[in-house]
């Protein structure tokens, strides 16, 4: 009998052999409860966005409320109290003067579109020849192409598409001087082509969770400055809360021009993305002449539905002390995870808010595979990839259950370890 799932085709997954995939039927708080009447302890928020956990009452709340009003109508020449709210809120949250929101339905397309007003921008300034982004090693920005363009070719899960994008330039982060120096002179040397600059704050997280300090970030914020470049900030991962801040750039001294946000954006719960861009950039599309207006419109743009959900989960960082949990979570953390620096493949660990990864050499797919059953035996949902096993937890996570996580990541690093065969 063929099954049922015999017709999907899963992300980031050899379909050939392995295909037993673990089967959810409800969710609840922290819990994943599955088909076989176990359950799993989510250690990633279904990729770090269900911040509030699952099945929050308020979030249930307002998305029903919504659904029954009007789960979605057009954006192109209506607009609707959700989106007006959200988008006034979001603004609310950022500097004065990052102010006008763009919404479309995922991550990567929110980059898309950051990238296009930063493309738009200069053209309307007359200057259509600065149509190149800087980009960072170990940045991931997402899967479609313009997105995939800008990734690291090597860590950016896109080396086979390198041949089908278009070419930007890949910097290394200013981490320290000769670094530095490099990142000045590419600059200095393409500052006439380019478009913009773009860069995850304080940690690159599906290139590798690899996190820096606020000075980098501020070193290439006063570069682009000082040679009016515009700067996006990659928050679809940071934002809201994940870093101990409700955005990661908070933490620094900048400013971005452009900044995407996605993934917690709606607690977790219904797709959406949202570009944010400076008065100034938004300005300059401001024109009699109708070619100057931004050329883009995701039929689902600002679905009422997901923008209701993204206001309850607003409401909830206002009513919840989520900051709080993720510097508890932060805390547990560092003081527990710091003891797996003891295995011998170990590199690092590194912890930003409530993100704390193990740094492994050489972590082969095979050893991937051996973990990520282990988890799943011992009631745990973590899914490690590249060189790391990480966890990034929902804020509402409690003591108990986070104990249970880091114990499982420590607990299969020893059984790893005394086994031969790795
Ligand atoms: C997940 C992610 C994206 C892509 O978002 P999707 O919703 O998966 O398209 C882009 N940038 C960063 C930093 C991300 O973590």
């Amino acid at each position: 009998m063929p099954k049922k799932h015999n017709n999907l085709w899963l992300p980031y997954t050899q379909m050939k052999n392995v295909f037993s995939p673990v089967k959810a039927v409800k969710t609840k708080g922290s819990l994943i409860y599955l088909d076989n009447n176990k359950s799993l302890i989510d250690g990633i928020s279904s990729w770090w966005t269900a911040c509030h956990g699952y099945n929050h009452p308020h979030m249930i709340k307002k998305i029903n409320y919504q659904l029954k009003r009007m789960p979605h109508i057009m954006f192109g020449g209506i607009i609707h109290d959700q989106a007006e709210t959200l988008a006034h809120r979001i603004s609310k949250l950022l500097p004065k003067g990052l102010n006008k929101v763009f919404f479309s339905d995922s991550g990567s397309v929110s980059i898309e579109v950051a990238l296009k007003i930063a493309i738009q921008y200069w053209i309307n300034n007359k200057e259509p020849q600065k149509n190149k982004f800087l980009f960072f090693r170990n940045a991931y920005h997402g899967d479609t192409s313009g997105a995939m363009s800008i990734c690291d070719p090597e860590e950016g899960m896109h080396n086979l598409f390198k041949n089908y994008l278009s070419n930007h330039i890949m910097a290394e982060l200013p981490t320290d001087s000769n670094k530095e120096e490099s990142f000045n002179n590419l600059v200095n040397k393409y500052k006439n082509k380019l478009a913009g600059i773009i860069v995850e704050p304080l940690i690159q997280c599906a290139g590798g969770m690899i996190v820096h300090k606020p000075k980098v970030l501020e070193k290439i914020s006063t570069l682009s400055k000082k040679n009016d470049i515009p700067l996006i900030f990659d928050e679809i991962a940071t934002g809201f809360g994940r870093t101990g801040s409700m955005f990661a750039f908070e933490q620094t001294k900048t400013i971005p021009d452009i900044i995407c946000l996605g993934k917690a954006l709606t607690g977790g719960t219904i797709s959406l993305a949202a570009t944010i861009s400076s008065e100034k950039i938004y300005k300059s599309f401001l024109n009699d002449d109708e070619s100057y207006a931004l050329m883009h419109g995701p039929t689902y743009m600002a679905n009422p539905l997901a923008c209701s959900a993204a206001n309850a989960s607003l409401d909830l960082f206002e009513s919840q002390p989520r900051l709080k949990q993720v510097k508890k979570i932060e805390n547990y953390l560092s003081k527990n995870l710091q003891e797996c620096l003891n295995f011998k493949r170990v590199t690092n660990v590194s912890i930003k808010g409530a993100m704390g990864s193990i740094h492994i050499k050489n972590l082969t797919s095979e050893e991937i595979k051996w973990f990520k059953q282990r988890f799943i035996n011992k009631g745990i949902w973590i899914r490690p990839f590249g060189n790391i096993i990480y966890t990034t937890p929902p804020f509402i996570i409690n003591k108990k259950q986070l104990q249970l996580i880091v114990n499982s990541m420590i607990d299969c690093l020893k059984e790893w370890s005394s086994i031969s065969k790795f």
